[in-house]
């Protein structure tokens, strides 16, 4: 038997990687199974996008891309940032390209929290929170929040839970797995909390673009409170929004004091994310037609939550919010069933891969998305109303 070190001694694989590895094993074993597990989107990469990676690669463009991000893609990202939220001045030097917002919120864990310190993590968080926060050797701290209330994320909530270690909190807004949306005045209250007590704000707007309100174009942002905040990380990328999970690029804006440093954590384990997938996203974000390409995944995901929404609601027994943001419906369960032996079954018996709410921090609950096919969606709608009807 291998003995594996100290560093790992908390880590857990991916449990929705876990569920959707199970789910396609059972496929390809002849198994009708609507895979409704894994976020990623259904829709090709757009064209500007393989369009700028393809003219990179003929022209060349292969050697290794500077740490922090090639050039063309960090002010790209600083552009479109300020271009959709009310940031102002953001320069270059202010943004990390990673491989994807995971890797970026490593680098940012592994440089800002250490051992001795607590990070919170509002219930229901991505499972990765917990794992980085172990893996940088600080302590996550659950702060759960109220289903009735719809997870709303208040600085009451999180002062409930600080104490003198407290030294981070990772917030998402629109939520995985729950959809909620952080309201503005919410985060202006979480913003002015932290800088009070000192406490580094790491805000995970991956699904910032895939917001159904229709009070504006995307959720609230951390950088629509403040205008570059000293304590404050915001981190995004072309995963969701533009259906680009395989080219692995997101990133982090901030100040360049902990941008610098994460790219050099970064110089010596990855060196940088991968060059041709850089002018890809590059390309994405400075194409004319950026807002039209997320704004038309965002009506086709629109279409599919109020569908699948009206199929859930009239499931009895099952409990579901309206939410207005991300790419999934969160269930609660009813009464005395659990999570985890529900997932089991759901799959076994009913057909449909779906996370159970344990590996959110909140047991009691599945997360189904509404990213996949129409067909898909659809489908497992009508599976869930048979399974649980
Ligand atoms: N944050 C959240 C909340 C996510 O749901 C995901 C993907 N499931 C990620 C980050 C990872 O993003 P990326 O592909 O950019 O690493």
């Amino acid at each position: 038997m291998a003995e594996f070190s100290d560093n790992i001694a908390r880590l857990e694989p991916s449990p929705t990687l876990a569920i959707t590895a199970r789910a396609r094993a059972m496929q390809a074993a002849g198994h009708s199974i609507v895979n409704l597990s894994a976020g990623e989107p259904s829709f090709p990469t757009p064209r500007a996008a393989a369009e700028g990676a393809a003219a990179a690669v003929a022209a060349g463009k292969t050697g290794y891309p500077p740490t922090a991000g090639i050039p063309e893609l960090r002010e790209a990202v600083a552009r479109y940032t300020m271009e959709t939220t009310e940031a102002t001045g953001l320069e270059p030097g202010d943004v990390l390209v990673s491989a994807g917002v995971k890797q970026a919120l490593f680098n940012l864990c592994y440089c800002l929290f250490g051992a001795g310190d607590e990070v919170l993590l509002p219930t229901p968080y991505w499972p990765s929170y917990t794992a980085i926060v172990h893996l940088s050797r600080a302590r996550p701290v659950d702060v759960s929040l109220a289903w009735d209330k719809g997870f709303r994320l208040t600085a009451d909530a999180l002062e409930a839970h600080r104490t003198k270690r407290t030294r981070g909190v990772l917030i998402n807004s629109p939520s995985n797995p729950s959809g909620a949306v952080t309201a503005q005045a919410d985060l202006a209250s979480v913003l002015e909390w932290a800088g009070e007590h000192g406490i580094w704000i790491l805000s995970d707007e991956i699904y910032r673009r895939l917001y159904y309100g229709e009070d504006r174009e995307s959720a609230p942002s951390v950088l629509d409170v403040a205008d570059r905040p000293e304590h404050v990380l915001a981190l995004d990328g072309v995963s969701k929004a533009f259906s680009m999970p395989g080219w692995r690029i997101g990133w982090a804006v901030g100040p360049p004091e902990v941008i610098e440093q994460a790219a050099a954590l970064q110089s010596q384990t990855t060196s940088a994310a991968a060059g041709p997938s850089q002018y890809a996203a590059a390309a994405i974000l400075s194409a004319p037609d950026r807002e039209a390409v997320v704004g038309e995944f965002r009506d086709t995901l629109d279409g599919r939550r109020r569908s699948s929404f009206e199929v859930l609601r009239a499931i009895p027994g099952l409990d579901i919010k309206d939410q207005p943001g991300a790419i999934y419906h969160y269930l609660r369960l009813p009464e005395g069933r659990t999570s985890m032996d529900t997932a089991e079954a759901l799959l076994v018996e009913g057909g449909v891969a779906a996370i159970p709410g344990d590996a959110f921090g909140t047991p009691g609950y599945l997360r189904i998305t509404y990213a996949g096919a129409d067909e898909a969606v659809a489908e497992g709608g009508r599976r869930l109303a048979a399974f649980f009807g």
